[in-house]
């Protein structure tokens, strides 16, 4: 499993909290919309403007691809839901129709009827009587993907012991077992081949007349309408490239989406590795596989950006020492790479967020996923800083830290240190993290299924915490002060053990790969500090009836990251699927409910939303009289059920 997911990386910050405030556009249910602003779009050049301008129709068209491999009856449901949804005539007070609103506002959000972090499907507050007496009649079975809790109830199930591909609503297969979809692709493997594509990525796979079928997605095929837009943009963005490199990047990817040939993907990802000239970059396609249960499978995914210069520097700091760090990881000799190739880390600026990564973004990204490419030709690690920015200006202020942190000095370093060290921890994470070590030879990439990807997030995240105390980065400027860190290291425990609980129901567990790698390390290190002698380094504490994190040694709760990052390399590079299971299932999965009780409630009276997406600007290009673009314009202010409502209209295949 997991080939891409378990190198892939979009990794949410934990972003628990925000205030009402001029950057917010909508709140819902648990949910928070944010616009972001583009700063420095203006300043480029015509051709740059309209290459971002194509590149953001190209992203935009994928959405329903999305919509449609995160189940297979998310776009009919959508497609009702917005005709009533407009059309509604009545009462806007009726508590049916408040119901509806959100969530027809909780759908959009999610690309579909499963939430879109904790994978549970959504509990309609409105009635099937009242949904008919609207929208007339609805098919049966449309009416229980939306009302019947006991249909399709999460989107990635991957509990332990049950058929994942079974138990999971994502539309990715039909009519398979988890262990024929495993036998399938253990057939194809070629233990000696040295550059093997990534199996499944872009197809469904589905049982005909007894045999199993790969259904491609690509022009032609799956998807195939779909794709012939995103081709037609992708063609006008190539007329438009800044450079030959980058304009042979795009040919590529137009070529791999006519051939629906993997090898293709993989050679458009060596280009796509070494454009690093143009100022404009892009990712549009089958990407990231956590939608899969078995990490198989691309969730469709798009991004628009360019670079963003001066907070570049930072980041190159870091990718230029790339191998001292890889020298100094407490891990075993055997699990190191020789020789660290090629990591390019930059920081960028997004102008459009579409398909998996809108409106929930990550911020930051390290592409490609290809095991043998990564080790071969290196990645590239970016860093969004305008959407870091927009985090941290909506949620200034908003009483968090004062509930939840032991006492004023940690409070004191999170305002002082914590968007500093934020934005260290994902670049460590992204640009170090995931690509360092070695896989022994002849360990299958997949060996760690499905739980694959939480491990992977573990074992970049472990790595990430372990170097913010090294006086390395001091020395390198990258940290500003010798205790920051200890901000990186509290927000991290606080929100493992504690905080994170806000994002999941009473009675859930952890789903979510990056959840499950936070409440990994947080209770590892937890139980490994209550062996302590004396003051344990780490551990929950009481006050006034409030439970809280303290951290009593920091040095010391260094020593134990180092030894679960040498754990979780060892568990990678042998793959031992059998240690990380019982890692992920011991302390990753599970949640105590009295706690979670107490952490739900305290964080209510707070009024703020767990989640937040954006919105995105818009792109209107300026004509002259012969339909030439002169200018391209960037729009804000579009409100969220506008734009929701605008890219269903404008973006799909009717
Ligand atoms: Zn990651």
């Amino acid at each position: 499993m997991a080939m891409a997911a378990v190198l892939a990386c979009s990794c949410s910050a934990p972003k628990e909290e925000n205030a009402a405030s001029s950057w917010s556009m909508d709140r819902f249910a648990d949910i928070e919309v944010l616009r972001y602003e583009v700063p420095g779009f203006e300043s480029l050049s015509l051709q740059q403007k309209k290459l971002v301008y194509y590149l953001s129709e190209a992203a935009q068209w994928g959405r329903d691809i999305l919509w449609d491999q995160n189940c297979r009856y998310n776009i009919p449901i959508r497609n009702i839901c917005e005709d009533v949804f407009v059309n509604y005539k009545g009462d806007r007070n009726d508590p049916q129709w408040k119901a509806f609103e959100q969530y027809m506002k909780q759908i959009w959000f999610a690309n579909g009827i499963h939430h879109h972090y904790s994978n549970a499907k959504f509990k309609p507050g409105f009635s099937r009587d009242w949904l008919a007496a609207q929208a007339g009649e609805i098919p049966a079975d449309i009416m229980d993907a939306i009302f019947d809790q006991a249909v399709m109830p999460i989107k990635v199930n991957q509990a332990d012991g049950v058929d994942v591909i079974k138990e999971s609503a994502t539309n990715f297969y039909e009519g398979v077992s988890q262990k024929e979809v495993e036998a399938f692709y253990a057939a194809m493997k070629d233990p000696k081949d040295k550059t093997p594509v990534m199996f499944g990525l872009n197809s469904k796979l589905v049982k005909e007349d007894g045999k199993l079928v790969e259904k491609t997605w690509k022009i032609g095929g799956m998807y195939g309408e779909t794709i012939e837009h995103i081709v037609y943009w992708l063609e006008k963005a190539s007329e438009v490239a800044e450079n030959a490199e980058q304009k042979a990047v795009i040919e590529k990817l137009i070529s791999y989406y006519r051939s629906g040939d993997l090898k293709e993907f993989d050679e458009y990802s060596i280009l796509w590795l070494k454009d690093l000239d143009s100022k404009v970059d892009f990712v549009n396609g089958f990407i990231e596989s956590y939608g899969d249960p078995l990490g198989l499978r691309g969730s469709w995914e798009g991004l628009v950006n360019f670079k963003d210069s001066v907070n570049t520097a930072r980041t190159v700091v870091i990718s230029d020492n790339a191998q001292w760090f890889e020298d100094h990881s407490p891990i075993d000799d055997r699990f190191r790479k020789p020789v660290v190739k090629g990591v390019t880390a930059k920081v960028i600026t997004a102008a459009m967020l579409a398909g998996d990564s809108y409106p929930s973004t990550a911020i930051g990204i390290n592409l490609p996923n290809s095991n043998w490419i990564r080790a071969e030709h290196g990645s590239k690690s970016v860093s969004i800083d305008n959407i870091t920015a927009a985090y941290d200006a909506a949620s200034a202020g908003n009483g968090f830290g004062e509930e939840f942190m032991w006492s004023a000095e940690e409070i004191e370093r999170a305002k002082k240190f914590g968007h500093y060290t934020d934005n260290v921890h994902t670049d460590l994470h992204e640009c170090l993290g995931h690509g360092s070590g070695q896989l022994l030879p002849g360990v299958d990439p997949d060996a760690l299924k499905e739980h694959g990807s939480t491990l992977e997030e573990a074992r970049a995240d472990i790595f990430a915490l372990y170097y913010m105390a090294d006086p390395k980065l001091i020395e390198l400027g990258v940290m500003p002060d010798p205790e920051a860190y200890k901000a990186a290291y509290y927000q991290q425990m606080m929100n493992g053990l504690m905080t994170q609980l806000v994002r999941i129901e009473p009675g859930e567990n952890l789903e979510e790969a990056h959840m499950r790698n936070r409440a990994l390390i947080a209770y590892w290190t937890l139980e490994r500090a209550s062996k302590d002698e004396g003051t344990p380094a780490l551990a929950f504490e009481k006050k006034d009836g409030k439970t809280y994190v303290k951290i009593n040694d920091y040095e010391k709760l260094r020593t134990y990251f180092g030894e679960l990052l040498g754990e979780l390399q060892r568990i990678k590079s042998e793959g031992d699927y059998e240690a990380g299971r019982q890692l992920v299932e011991n302390y990753g999965v599970k949640v105590d409910k009295t706690l979670h009780a107490e952490v739900l409630s305290r964080y209510a009276a707070l009024d703020l939303a767990p989640y937040r997406g954006f919105v995105n600007p818009r792109y209107e290009p300026v004509c002259d009289a012969q339909g030439n673009i002169t200018d391209v314009k960037i729009v804000y202010g579009e409100s969220y059920v506008d734009q929701m409502l605008r890219y269903s209209s404008d973006y799909s295949v009717k």
